[in-house]
This record gives structure tokens, C-alpha cells and sequence, in this order.
């Protein structure tokens, strides 16, 4: 396969800086990175690529229709990654309006300029562009039971703000492809955790909050059952579905781990006892500072992805279980804790700045 362009959306945050670090470490494609640098997306988790001549960085929002076309027309594209998005649910109730702008408007204005592009190739580029969006399982709402699993045919029914914006650029994604004929892809993924993810949610809250003898806290009775990958794996499915997956389609992505909240956090919490006992006063087990807080509102009990589909028709399989994935992930923490006081910081700066201007 020749050498593509991929544009990534997004490429600074968790998902995009793993997929833009798997791209430029394991293969010959090139990397373009458009990210406008909101809270989550953070160039110190491409300090390790950053000066690799197949990858350049833009400073961008994707809302901004102009500049999107001028990095349309500058950089010549062969495949769209997008991953560019508000992501993290307790903000979305907090407050929607970015996830409405970012998700959804910013999904359409990259799907327009992606048209405009995309016509005016020629035709074996144009038979080769791919428009890949990336999105989550959240989008199917909630599973009641406790064996049935989200399939690529499971109707839509998203609880947050956050997974109904998400729900809003699939929908865009599908119409543009059918109406317009782009060729895109959709993959929709169960929770991600390893590396570089921002301290906010569970997994790396967890661990933060454990190394500082915090207390750590527990939506609800934390019986809430999500289906756990590793984002390496992640990052490698993406690329392969963005090169190998057929047009129009949609791919589940899940890591066949599916576990409640508080065993999430009691694994991490053992997994700690033994690499960095606690030497806080009165701690002598990290599980000791979990406190149950009230639950989210709207908080969806248990999401399980049926990843068939991309297992046979695409040979993609997770590497990593739980527990390989999870010591990686507390081991990473433990020797880049500066990386997490450094992304911490730019939040506590824009949070004073915002209660400053009200
Ligand atoms: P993240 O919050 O860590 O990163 C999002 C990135 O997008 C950041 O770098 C941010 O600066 C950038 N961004 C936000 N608004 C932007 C804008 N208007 N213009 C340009 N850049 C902007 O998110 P993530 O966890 O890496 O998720 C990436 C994608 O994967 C999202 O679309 C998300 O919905 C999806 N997803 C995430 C998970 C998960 O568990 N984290 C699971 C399934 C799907």
C-alpha cells in the first residue's frame, strides 16, 4: 500500500495522540494533527513524534470553515480521521453548548469542506479518499440487560448531552455519504483507558487521586458496567478500519472486558498497593479511600459491545486484556506524574479565568 496523508482531527487529545503516535511510529504514512487545543489536547503527548518529518501539527478549530479549507487545499489529504470532540459526559450536563458547537456543527463543517475537497479530485483520488468519524458506543444509550450487546444495528438512544451530540454528527456522517456519496466510515467504540488520557475520568482520577491520598469517588453504588479498552488497541483498529473498512459502513470496537465501576477501581487500587504502597497516615490499602458520591444524573447502567463484525470481516482483535492493559496503564501514571500535575494545572488556570470573567 502506498504512503497515504491522513488528516487527524483531534490528534492532541487521548484517542488522537495514540492514533497519531501509532501512525508515525509503525508506519509510512504522514500526519497532519488539527486541534485547537481545548483542556484535553495537550502537545506533550506528542513530544515523541513531534519533530518526525511525516507529522505537522496545525493550531485549529474545526468549526472555522475557512481555515479548514485552507488546510484542505495546503495539505492534499488522502484519508480524514475524525476525532475532534467535547468527550467527557459530567461536562456535557454541566454545560452542552461546546459539545452542540464542537460535535455537531464542527462534524458538519468538516464534512462540507471535506466534500467541496473531495469533488474536486481526480478520479482514482477520489475513489481512495475516506472520511473516517470516530464515535462511542454512548450513542446506543443503555443496555437493561445483562447479557445483550450493542450491535451495529442497535437503534439509536443516547441519555447525555454528550452522547446525543455524538448521536447528531453519525447521523450527519450517514447523510452525507448517502446524499453526497463522501466515502466514510464510522466506528463506535466502548471507554478507552491507558496513557495520556486526562486525569477526569475514572480510570486516571482514580489513579491521581489514589497517589495523592485523595479520596477517590464512586458515582452511585458503582455498579455501572462499561466494556474496557486499551487505547492501543484502539488506535490500531482505527488506522486499520480508515485503510481496509468498506464504505458507508459502521464498526462496534469493543475490548471484551466488561466491568462494574467499583472493580475498575479496587483493580487499580490493589494493582497500587503493590507498586507504590501507600505511606498516607491511616492508609494502609488504597481501596480505603473510595467514598460513594451521589450519582450521575442520567447516569446509563451498562454498555457491552458486540465487536464481530470487525473481528470477522476485518481480522481486528484487542492485544491487551484488563488486567495487561491496566498495569500498563497504572505503571505509565506512576513514572509520568509530571505530565499529569502539568495538564492539571492548564485546567486550574482556566477554570479561575472563567470564574474571573463571571
Ligand atoms: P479528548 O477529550 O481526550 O480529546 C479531544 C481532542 O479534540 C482534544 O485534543 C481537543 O483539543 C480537540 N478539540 C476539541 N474541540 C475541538 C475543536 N473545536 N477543534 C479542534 N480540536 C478540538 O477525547 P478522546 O477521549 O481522545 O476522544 C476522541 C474521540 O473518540 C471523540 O470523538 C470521542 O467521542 C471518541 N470516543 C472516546 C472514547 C473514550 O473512552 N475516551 C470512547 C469512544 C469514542
Amino acid at each position: 500500500m502506498s504512503a497515504k496523508k491522513i488528516l487527524i482531527t483531534g490528534g492532541a487529545g487521548f484517542i488522537g495522540s495514540a492514533t497519531v503516535r501509532n501512525i508515525i511510529n509503525n508506519t509510512e504514512h504522514s500526519v497532519v494533527n488539527v486541534d485547537r487545543l481545548t483542556y484535553a489536547g495537550n502537545l506533550q503527548s506528542l513530544i515523541s513524534i513531534e519533530n518526525d518529518a511525516r507529522y505537522t501539527f496545525e493550531h485549529i478549530d474545526i468549526c472555522d470553515s475557512s481555515e479548514i479549507r485552507r488546510i484542505f487545499n495546503k495539505h492534499q489529504p488522502d484519508i480524514v480521521m475524525h476525532l475532534a470532540a467535547e468527550s467527557h459526559v459530567d461536562r456535557s450536563i454541566d454545560g452542552p453548548g461546546d459539545f452542540i458547537q464542537t460535535n455537531i456543527v464542527g462534524t458538519y463543517v468538516l464534512l462540507e469542506e471535506a466534500r467541496f475537497y473531495w469533488s474536486d479530485l481526480n478520479c482514482v483520488r477520489k475513489d481512495n479518499f475516506r472520511f473516517h468519524h470516530v464515535s462511542t458506543d454512548e450513542v446506543y444509550g443503555d443496555l437493561h440487560g445483562t447479557t445483550d450487546l450493542f450491535t451495529e444495528d442497535t437503534p439509536y438512544s443516547p441519555s447525555s448531552p454528550y452522547s446525543a451530540s455524538k448521536a447528531s454528527s453519525d447521523h450527519l456522517v450517514r447523510a452525507w455519504q448517502r446524499t453526497y456519496k463522501l466515502p466514510t466510515l464510522i466506528t463506535n467504540c466502548s471507554n478507552n483507558y491507558g496513557p495520556y488520557q486526562f486525569p477526569e475520568k475514572l480510570i486516571p482520577l482514580t489513579i491521581c487521586h489514589a497517589l495523592e491520598g485523595k479520596n477517590i469517588p464512586i458515582y452511585g453504588n458503582g455498579k455501572q458496567i462499561r466494556d474496557w479498552l486499551y487505547v492501543d488497541d484502539h488506535a490500531r483498529a482505527l488506522l486499520h478500519v480508515a485503510l481496509t473498512g468498506t464504505v458507508g459502513e459502521t464498526y462496534n470496537i469493543g475490548g471484551h472486558n466488561e466491568l462494574q465501576n467499583l472493580d475498575v477501581v479496587k483493580t487499580i487500587c490493589g494493582i497500587l498497593d503493590q507498586l507504590a504502597p501507600s505511606e498516607f497516615e491511616g492508609i494502609d490499602r488504597y481501596e480505603q479511600l473510595i467514598r460513594y458520591v451521589d450519582d450521575r444524573v442520567g447516569h446509563d447502567v451498562r454498555y457491552a459491545i458486540d465487536a464481530s463484525k470487525i473481528s470477522n470481516d476485518l481480522k481486528w482483535m484487542p492485544d491487551e486484556t484488563f488486567i495487561t492493559g491496566i498495569t500498563k496503564t497504572v505503571k505509565w501514571y506512576l513514572q509520568n506524574k509530571s505530565w499529569c500535575r502539568e495538564v492539571q494545572t492548564v485546567v486550574d488556570q482556566d477554570e479561575r479565568l472563567q470564574m474571573s470573567k463571571s
